[in-house]
């Protein structure tokens, strides 16, 4: 009898969870795939968002002015296509802690970690090395090694990576510390993914670009796994220059517009080289098509092209529907939900004993919306388990599940279900 008094206020504490949650009522603002006609569970939003709702409209605005207007839509669409970019100057420098100028949208992640290598990677002599964080994204390791042969060095003597202990799943920060004033004088640059893709480790990005600056380095932050996660305060943190995609926790759509952070003191020096384009020249004169390049001070002078609008129109979809709901609250949910998706795992594992671990630090200030569990045995049919009943979680190899329950349009509910559906799924194996 007391057994099922709990196993009832299981069952009820996801509903009143929900009930109290007041972002619950997003998740209709966001378009589900479909399995078996039941919406999934979605936990993949860190790898690519869920379409909203109001994208669409966003997108038909343009389709419309560019039908009407055509190219005079540059000027008299209702958003102008010119400057269409500054839109996203106030909502985004809000959700990243930066003043207006130090943003700017253009291109796509890597494409812009290299321009911004361009300007912040000048290797010499005597400083050339590069601190990154052992097995980085795919992307940026081949990023790191190209941009070394570039320059005419060998990526064995630039790149420096900060390795994890023996038996250790995080990198600790003592560890990346010590690193740094180890490569000393000879440091060029820090880039290191914000939060890790692989784990969800939140670096302390205060504190290492304290200590990358205190060598005379740059650092610049990878923040595909952070904007739109946690709170950044670029600005404050005295960060060098950073960018992020668009398309995972910012729900932009597939493939789409990177944001792109450089500092304020950064705006008007005219020793950094960068690689230009018209639509970084002086937006006073930028039709006048001048020989001479003359930088918008700010992140703007950073810009090449005149702008992909049919991209940019989803991305200022999301970017206003952030604005509407601003970190913080997106913050307290995301905490909360991420430590009630922990519970239940934890309470599966104690049943089904040593089939898997968590291996995203405990420590809620070393993670946001991300949780990977490492299995044990064979996972790859509980992954595919797991898919065909109607949960979409994202397989790592060699063995990693993870799980992001994005507060946007997650419920505990939905953590609920798929409690019952994973350990269901263990037990049949
Ligand atoms: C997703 C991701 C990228 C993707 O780069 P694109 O240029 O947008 O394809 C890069 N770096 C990290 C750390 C990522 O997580």
């Amino acid at each position: 009898c007391s057994k099922t008094k709990v196993i009832l206020a299981l069952r009820e504490l996801p509903l009143q969870l929900d009930s109290q949650d007041h972002l619950h009522k997003y998740q209709d603002e966001f378009i589900f795939p479909k399995v078996n006609d039941k919406k999934v569970i979605y936990f993949t939003g860190n790898s690519l968002g869920l379409q909203p709702k109001r994208t669409k409209k966003y997108i038909d605005e343009v389709m419309d002015d560019w039908a009407n207007l055509a190219v005079e839509g540059h000027f008299y669409a209702e958003k102008p296509w010119w400057d269409y970019q500054e839109r996203f100057a106030n909502p985004l420098s809000k959700l990243v802690g930066a003043l207006p100028t130090e943003i700017t949208v253009m291109n796509t992640l890597t494409v812009n970690l290299h321009l911004l290598m361009v300007s912040f990677y000048r290797p010499t002599s005597k400083r050339y090395k590069i601190i990154c964080e052992e097995k980085a994204f795919p992307s940026d390791q081949y990023m790191f090694q190209s941009q070394v042969h570039f320059h005419g060095y060998k990526p064995e003597d630039v790149i420096v990576e900060i390795k994890r202990r023996e038996g250790e799943h995080n990198i600790r920060l003592e560890d990346v510390l010590t690193k740094i004033e180890e490569v000393g004088e000879e440091l060029a640059l820090v880039l290191i993914g914000g939060v890790n893709y692989y784990t969800g480790q939140v670096f302390d990005m205060k504190t290492i670009t304290e200590a990358g600056h205190k060598q005379g380095a740059y650092v610049g932050w990878d923040l595909a796994h952070a904007a739109g996660n946690i709170k950044l305060e670029l600005h404050d943190w005295n960060v060098d220059f950073a960018a992020w995609c668009s398309y995972k926790y910012m729900n932009s759509g597939p493939g789409n517009a990177s944001g792109c952070f450089v500092h304020e003191k950064h705006h008007t020096n005219k020793e950094l080289p960068r690689f230009a384009g018209w639509w970084g020249h002086n937006k006073e004169r930028r039709f006048k098509m001048e020989p001479v390049f003359d930088p918008v001070h700010g992140a703007g002078g950073w810009q090449i092209s005149n702008l992909p609008i049919l991209s940019l129109a989803p991305y200022l979809a999301s970017v206003e529907m952030f604005d509407e709901i601003g970190m913080d609250q997106l913050i307290l949910k995301r905490d909360k939900i991420t430590s009630y998706l922990e519970f239940i795992l934890n309470e599966i594992s104690k049943e089904v004993q040593g089939s898997f671990e968590i291996i995203t630090p405990t420590n809620p200030s070393e993670r946001a919306c991300q949780l990977s569990v490492l299995l044990h045995g064979e996972g790859r049919s509980l992954f595919d388990y797991l898919m065909k009943n109607g949960v979409i979680t994202d397989w790592r190899e060699p063995n990693v599940i993870r799980l992001a329950p994005v507060p946007l349009y997650t419920s505990y509910e939905d953590m609920f279900h798929f409690g019952q559906i994973l350990k269901t799924g263990i037990v049949e194996k």
